[in-house]
């Protein structure tokens, strides 16, 4: 007896234990270690994959976010997706800074200075 649709229309209505056996056998297919063992690693592929796929988007975060929860097809989105531009280097660390930022995080030297008046924004 297999563990399908078809084992549970073939099931005899007058055996009282074969729904229980059913249930049983289905229960222990569930709980294989092996079929978890797959799944972990299968996520795990996914997500690195689309974790590549980001790298070359400049996006590695939002591409492994895709590819863990929705697999192969993050991993089609993540290539529909357009590439997301690098982030401006601040000129006097060269490290990276928002576009918006007044100041560097990293080394505190002003950005643009001026650039944000009257724009709005705090
Ligand atoms: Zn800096």
């Amino acid at each position: 007896m297999s563990c399908d649709l078809s084992a549970l229309t073939n099931l005899d209505p007058t055996d009282p234990d074969a729904a229980q056996r059913l249930l049983d056998q289905c229960t222990q297919t569930l709980t294989d270690p092996s079929l978890w063992i797959w799944a972990i690693v299968f996520t795990v592929v996914c997500a690195a994959v689309g974790a590549l796929i980001g790298k070359y988007k400049n996006a590695v975060v939002r591409d492994t976010l895709l590819g863990l929860a929705f697999g192969p097809i993050g991993w089609i989105i993540s290539l529909v997706l357009p590439a997301q531009k690098p982030k401006p280097l601040c000129p006097q660390c060269r490290k990276p800074v928002d576009a918006d930022d007044k100041h560097c995080r990293h080394c505190g030297v002003a950005l643009r200075a001026g650039a944000k008046i009257g724009t709005g924004k705090p």
